[in-house]
């Protein structure tokens, strides 16, 4: 089977189980596992921000933001494709009790202009509009990405209102290698930011939380609250700084098998549409009366797990146990679905 339903689906190689096996490990509760500390002093000197928190997935480190920047009956903005919006089981509702304002972005992407309308006026009966939340690479929006520039600019305009500013970074390594933007810069204007070592870079678990060490002080009594105080999880900040040592730079081919599929699909008769192939992620939408469902069956069929992503949509994530050889696997079979297409 050749495995394109999401860049989690990754397996640790070798090298990392012997990272992990040998990794020096304490109790985190109490701030003595060695290795989970050198991974959060890592990313915090890597993005220039005070302080650092591993958490075990990027949900829990996106709702702790949330939960630390708001207080109930506050609201949040971000665009309509948004995880944290559609993907945690509405969990800035349920944990941080706010509303939600969304906007009707591009591919996910949202700008100044959209949030300074997003804004709530200072009434009785509107929620306090107070923290933006933007996603980079953004996920549903099929992997596009936001420049340091474009980042900026949100960045100034938030200072400006008066609103806290996350970055839901799940993917920002996929973005990074593309931009060649640096860390520090990025560090450097937001409040806080989410990093998914589990996706690409290759990670099994592990997701770090990066603020100001206030931030992050508030954040962790969150994360106990929550559940996710690990003991002797520096087993698996040993895999997180192994993929952040190894993983990063060869991202770049994963963004790029990612656009010899969308060449492969432009010319596939079951296509009606590609969402613009930026980093790792092929969203395309099919033609006609052909179901997402039905289609992903064709594609286990043919030994090729996808994603149904909507009626019609479908999504195919590269990453780090998809070879060259795969994706000329999957090219061959999309043909052949195509020319049967076309004979039914
Ligand atoms: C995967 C992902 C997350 C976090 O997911 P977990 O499975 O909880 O680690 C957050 N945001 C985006 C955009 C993601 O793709």
């Amino acid at each position: 089977m050749i495995n394109l339903i999401s860049d989690t689906v990754t397996v640790p190689s070798a090298g990392m189980l012997k990272a992990m096996m040998e990794a020096k490990v304490g109790d985190d509760v109490f701030n003595a596992d060695p290795t989970i500390n050198a991974l959060q002093e890592k990313l915090a000197r890597m993005f220039e921000m005070e302080a650092a928190l591993f958490c075990p997935s990027g949900t829990m480190t996106n709702q702790i933001a949330i939960k630390t920047h708001t207080n109930p009956m506050d609201e949040m903005i971000c665009d309509k494709l948004s995880h944290v919006y559609k993907y945690e089981n509405g969990g800035y509702a349920y944990n941080s009790g706010i509303g939600i304002k969304l906007i009707d972005g591009s591919y996910g992407k949202i700008n100044s202009e959209q949030i300074k309308a997003s804004v709530n006026p200072n009434y009785d009966w509107l929620p306090n509009s107070k923290l933006v939340v933007i996603e980079n690479s953004c996920n549903t929006g099929g992997g596009t990405y936001y420049n340091l520039n474009e980042m900026q600019e949100i960045s100034s305009c938030c200072k400006e209102l008066g609103l806290s500013l996350h970055l839901d970074g799940a993917r920002l390594f996929n973005v990074l290698v593309e931009t060649n933007d640096n860390t520090k810069d990025i560090g450097n204007i937001f409040d806080s930011i989410s990093i998914c070592l589990s996706k690409g870079l290759g990670a099994p678990v592990g997701s770090v939380l990066l603020g100001t060490k206030e931030f992050i002080a508030k954040a962790r009594k969150f994360r106990k609250a929550m559940g996710g105080g690990m003991r002797q999880a520096g087993y698996l900040a040993a895999a997180c700084i192994y993929a952040l040592d190894n993983n990063i730079e060869r991202l770049k081919i994963d963004n790029e098998r990612a656009k010899q599929l969308g060449t492969t699909l432009e010319q596939c008769s079951f296509v009606s549409k590609i969402l613009p192939i930026k980093t790792n992620i092929v969203i395309f939408e099919l033609k006609g009366k052909l179901m997402a469902n039905d289609f992903v069956e064709e594609l286990r069929s043919n030994e090729i797990l996808a994603s149904a992503f909507g009626p019609q949509k479908v999504r195919f994530v590269t990453h780090l146990d998809i070879d060259d050889e795969m994706i000329t696997q999957v090219q061959k079979s999309l043909i052949q679905m195509a020319e049967k297409h076309v004979e039914a």
